[in-house]
């Protein structure tokens, strides 16, 4: 990359793998789900070490197919994180139930299980915890709560692939766990998705509403093997994976040690080029139990020691060439969960305090050193021109 160019915040891995893949399955013919699909399931299934793995359109459908398999009826309750992207909580309120945020750590953006167990009431069914950039949430914690409750955990792993919870990956921790493969995240088929379970019968469950509820292996019913006769167990979704995707997906998966070790890379070389910088946070770390997929590199300033705000630090960053982004604007503040489910500013202040001082810094698997280096430099020419004063005027 020159040095002006523009440096995006995020841009696909993909290359001519992905390419010979799609055109394969235009070749064959055979363009929605189908062995491509089935082939990818078998695949993540055995990478993350579930039982089994269902392929889908989205992580948001994974969602859904995950809180149909718990069966939540109307009134219901679900606690999910305020600091996470609307999809979570959305596919709760779909159906029926009622989503209860809960605030994040202090000083970080994953959920706080003091948080989660204070909301806890008799309407409570299941905890929806996010992976916030990567990094595996307080999964303990979670799990202790939802066993002394009885309640089920869905896990929202749109960053998370590949992330470990005390050596175990992540998709094969709770009972169910979705997976997002859309353009920004760590692999992607453009739009795509996973549900993971140990659960045979929520397995079963999620395959059949994923096709219009219909019953048995309903994509073949237009192969060889196929016949014409189906039944219809349920008013289902239509969230299957198609082939063409499906085999962008397992080429992607194919790389996603490799784009993780780049990813960690990029992250640790921002970590090392900040050091010592006290205007900026770095975000919560990655050790051996909570071990980060690295989806986003989330700065927060210390507004303490700068004169600048973030929206203004995010302007300037793009006028040196360098697109960010903000993840995420927490669920309270925006105006349907406030208008609707009553929220306001100042119910989650950890959630509001991560949101208020953060910036997502390009991370992709792709960034050579050169480019790093640039991000690097231009967040520091920033912290120095607007740092704080360090003459004081003793009275
Ligand atoms: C991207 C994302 C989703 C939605 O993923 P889709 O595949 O686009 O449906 C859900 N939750 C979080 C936290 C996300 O970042």
């Amino acid at each position: 990359m020159s040095a002006s160019s523009f440096i995006p915040f995020h841009r696909a891995s993909v290359g001519q793998e992905e390419i010979d893949a799609v055109s394969e399955v235009l070749r064959s013919q055979w363009l929605t789900t189908g062995p491509k699909a089935h082939q990818l399931e078998k695949d993540f299934a055995e990478y993350v070490g579930a039982r089994y793995a269902v392929a889908v359109n989205s992580c948001t459908a994974a969602l859904q197919l995950a809180i149909d398999a718990i069966d939540l009826r109307p009134g219901d309750e679900v606690i999910v994180p305020a600091y996470t992207f609307t999809a979570t909580a959305a596919t709760v309120i779909h159906s029926g139930a009622v989503p209860v945020l809960c605030d994040s750590k202090p000083g970080e953006f994953n959920l706080d299980p003091e948080s989660v167990a204070s909301l806890i009431s008799p309407r409570t069914r299941a905890i929806l915890p996010v992976h916030i950039a990567g990094l595996p949430c307080d999964l303990e914690a979670v799990h202790d709560i939802a066993e002394q409750n009885e309640l089920h955990v869905i896990e929202d792993a749109a960053h998370a692939l590949p992330a470990s919870f005390q050596g175990r990956k992540i998709g094969s921790v709770s009972e169910l766990t979705a997976f997002s493969f859309y353009a920004t995240k760590t692999i992607t088929s453009g739009e795509g998705g996973m549900l993971t379970t140990d659960n045979e019968a929520y397995a079963r469950r999620a395959r059949c509403m994923r096709l219009h509820g219909i019953s048995g292996d309903a994509w073949k019913r237009y192969s060889r093997e196929g016949s014409w006769f189906y039944e219809v167990e349920d008013a289902g979704f239509k969230s299957n994976l198609c082939d063409i995707l499906a085999a962008i997906a397992l080429a992607q998966l194919k790389k996603c040690e490799r784009f993780a070790e780049q990813r960690r890379a990029i992250a640790q070389a921002y970590i090392r080029g900040f050091d010592g910088e006290e205007g900026l946070e770095m975000p919560p770390e990655s050790d051996r139990d909570h071990e980060s997929a690295w989806h986003l590199f989330i700065l927060r300033l210390r507004p303490e020691e700068l004169e600048i705000s973030r929206d203004k630090f995010i302007s300037e960053l793009k006028s040196l060439g360098i697109g960010t982004s903000v993840h995420f604007i927490p669920l309270h503040l925006h105006p349907y969960y406030a208008e609707r489910w009553g929220y306001r500013a100042g119910d989650f202040p950890n959630a509001e305090d991560a949101y208020s001082r953060a910036l997502s810094l390009p991370l992709f698997p792709d960034m050579d050193r050169e480019t790093i280096d640039r991000v690097i430099s231009s967040v520091i020419s920033l912290v120095r021109t607007y740092r704080k004063s360090q003459c004081f005027i003793h009275g």
